[in-house]
């Protein structure tokens, strides 16, 4: 039974003006390099765009309207980093439904993974740092309408600190949040989750692992969780353009290893969503994200 893979062409479809910074071209390239190792198309699902009712249930009103509408102000579109256009909204919809649909997909299969995901700088009432709508929030909530799921492990290993995803979840005791991040990188205003391990600039691969290790050790004693939802953001990688640390491409196949390792000792399924990487070098980048298809077995 192969593992459930969740794209979509549009998840690569978005105009940025010349030398911006975000690889909106990984993501076909994902899909290209999932294609060239053999993965049949019919292990692909396709999301439909998210519906406005379930942004309008776990987000402010007024934040949903006016970014979908075109509205929102130049100052909290700046904060956001894309130019507003219809493509941007009709793309981040589809993306966001697309975690939702790897959550579905990961329980009734035990792990699924999404070709893109992890905004996790989203909040309820306004987006950041390349983050429209909190898809890691949304899936989480999505996998709790399962009579099988009361309660979801986020667990986010993206170089910068899940802040939107701390903050919605907050007074939720059903959603326990983890994030290992680089403590100097990005937001520098960083939210509580429960637990937080900010690493030193230049931190290495044993150090990461031995993190990693010990912070899931303690979560699984604090927390009881029914799925795991796991942003594999690889802006940790060495050669990031963002990410302070200093991970070599083996060390993030041995972190999701890890990951998929810890759920599958322990029987739950795991949503997997790639999160950021901002290496320029599109193939060099597409090389360390398929490094979470190797370490879950689609390949
Ligand atoms: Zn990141």
């Amino acid at each position: 039974m192969s593992i459930p893979l969740v794209f979509h062409p549009i998840y690569s479809q978005l105009d940025l003006p010349e030398r911006h910074r975000f690889p909106i071209q990984k993501y076909q390239g994902i899909r290209e390099a999932l294609r060239a190792k053999g993965i049949p198309n019919a292990s692909f699902y396709a999301p439909t765009p998210i519906s406005r009712n379930v942004l309008d249930t776990y987000f402010d009103k007024q934040y949903v309207h006016d970014l979908i509408s075109g509205e929102l102000n130049p100052k909290a579109m700046r904060r956001i980093g894309f130019p507003w256009s219809k493509q941007l909204i009709d793309r981040s919809l589809t993306a966001v439904f697309g975690t939702t649909l790897t959550a579905q997909l990961a329980l009734e299969h035990g792990k699924a993974l999404n070709l893109t995901g992890g905004y996790h700088h989203a909040f309820a009432d306004f987006g950041s740092g390349f983050c429209l709508f909190n898809d890691l929030y949304l899936a989480a909530k999505a996998m709790q309408e399962d009579a099988r799921v009361d309660n979801v492990m986020i667990i986010d290993l993206d170089v910068h600190q899940g802040d939107g995803t701390a903050k919605l979840c907050e007074n939720d005791r059903t959603i326990f949040t983890l994030s290992i991040h680089g403590e100097k990188n990005f937001p520098h205003r960083k939210q509580v989750s429960d637990i937080d391990i900010g690493l030193p600039k230049g931190a290495g691969d044993e150090e990461y692992l031995q993190a990693l290790e010990e912070a899931l050790s303690v979560a699984f004693k604090m927390f009881s969780p029914d799925a795991i939802i796991y942003d594999a953001g690889v802006d940790v990688h060495q050669n990031d353009d963002l990410g302070l640390l200093n991970i070599t491409t083996e060390g993030v196949y041995q972190r999701d290893c890890m990951v998929f390792e810890v759920a599958e000792s322990k029987g739950l399924p795991i949503a997997g969503v790639i999160g950021g990487g901002y290496q320029r070098d599109i193939d060099a980048l597409v090389n360390v994200h398929l490094q979470l298809y190797r370490a879950a077995g689609v390949y």
